[in-house]
């Protein structure tokens, strides 16, 4: 077994605050409390250390989508590890039921491997009037026995599933969800605040890239925006690349919801880590350029090609968000949602070692999962 390290000199963002020239233990694959005489010490003066992050909406990256075969599926999720994301839920997006419960059986597999954390299902539950990049044709409306059906093909791995909970069978689908504890996010959707606050108290938790794919603040039709914003039951999703969300509306979310409800997602598909081109997302073509991922008929954006680290990055230096607020939306806010915070989303002993190292201008210098270097650090 590899020698226990310790990562020393380094500000270490804990639960309870940045422990300035901090210490982090590695032993094996977890993080320990205290250090054998004989550990290694490598010297991260300057640099930050957080925990890795947790990437809970996502659809591919590395020319791959999670649409595709297990070692396409496996590319996409070491592209995102390359770039700290050491914790993934592997979303779909609107497809033919019997093309994604099959899907679901081969992720449910990288699921019980823990090269996955689980699955999302985006659509095919969603509104035709909100469908952003899914297939029109392809859409239906929640019918619960359709959700269950899905659910269960994904054998104990569905971990969300996102909705459109004013369509008929919504309200009894996101029940259906809650009960399995599945989250039930709400998204791509045309609710009324009304229709929305119903849904959140029939047990919907999430919502699904927050201002994107549903209707805007208005003065007297506040909409899902200000439903969601509002209730303490619900975790806003933000994609933080710049092109989805102004910074000052991406600031507005975050304050107002504080930053135990925020998780920053990627949103991502294939090109995210790759480049330029074209791709298709699902049934749909989408052509990248200069990093924006739109559909070639219509122009609607389609996914990003964000990685998380960019995401951190630009939440510190262009949006202006406290490091510790940043970390808290990138990493233990997810991990709490999906149910693994007793492993992941925070640097403390007993804890998968899944960290990240930045330098002091936020950029990412190592990666770390389960105590073995994804990314070696570069130090000096
Ligand atoms: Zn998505």
């Amino acid at each position: 077994m590899a020698p226990s390290k310790v990562l020393a000199g380094a500000r270490v963002v804990l639960p309870t605050g940045t422990a300035t020239d901090g210490r982090v233990i590695v032993d094996g694959t977890r993080i320990a409390g205290t250090a054998p005489r004989d550990a290694e010490i490598i010297d991260v003066r300057g640099h930050w250390l957080v925990p890795g992050f947790v990437d809970m909406h996502n659809h591919g990256g590395g020319g791959a989508s999670f649409h595709g075969t297990a070692e396409e599926v496996l590319t996409a999720v070491r592209t995102h590890r390359l770039h700290g994301t050491t914790t993934l839920v592997a979303s779909t997006v609107t497809a033919d039921l019997d093309f994604l419960s099959r899907q679901a059986g081969l992720l449910s597999e990288l699921a019980e491997q823990g090269d996955i954390a689980g699955v999302h299902f985006e659509g095919p539950f969603i509104s035709p009037c909100r469908k952003g990049a899914h297939s029109e044709a392809l859409l239906r409306d929640p019918d619960p026995a359709e959700v269950r059906k899905l659910i269960d093909a994904a054998r104990g791995r569905a971990k969300m599933v996102t909705l459109a909970t004013e369509l008929p069978g919504g309200i009894e689908s996101v029940r259906l969800l809650a009960e399995h504890g599945v989250i039930a996010a709400i998204g791509h959707t045309d609710a009324t605040y009304e229709q929305t606050a119903a849904a959140i108290d029939a047990g919907a938790t999430v919502a699904t890239h927050l201002f994107n794919a549903m209707p805007q603040l208005g003065h007297r039709a506040p909409g899902p925006v200000a439903a969601l914003l509002e209730d303490e039951r619900i975790t806003v999703e933000l994609i933080d690349d710049g092109t989805h969300l102004h910074p000052a509306s991406l600031r507005l979310a975050f304050r107002h919801a504080g930053a135990g409800r925020v998780a920053f997602i990627t949103d991502a598909m294939d090109a995210a880590g790759f480049g330029d081109g074209r791709y298709v997302l699902g049934p749909l073509e989408v052509e990248v350029s200069e990093g924006v991922a739109r559909l070639v008929e219509g122009g609607s954006i389609a996914g990003s090609t964000l990685t998380l680290d960019r995401a951190f990055q630009r939440a510190v230096t262009v949006d202006g968000l406290p490091v510790e607020d940043v970390v808290a939306a990138i990493s233990a806010n997810p991990a709490r949602l999906l149910g693994l915070y007793d492993r992941v989303g925070s640097l403390e002993p007993g804890k998968d070692a899944d960290l990240v190292l930045l330098d002091a201008g936020f950029r990412l210098k190592g990666v770390m999962r389960r105590g073995a270097w994804v990314v070696d650090p570069q130090l000096g």
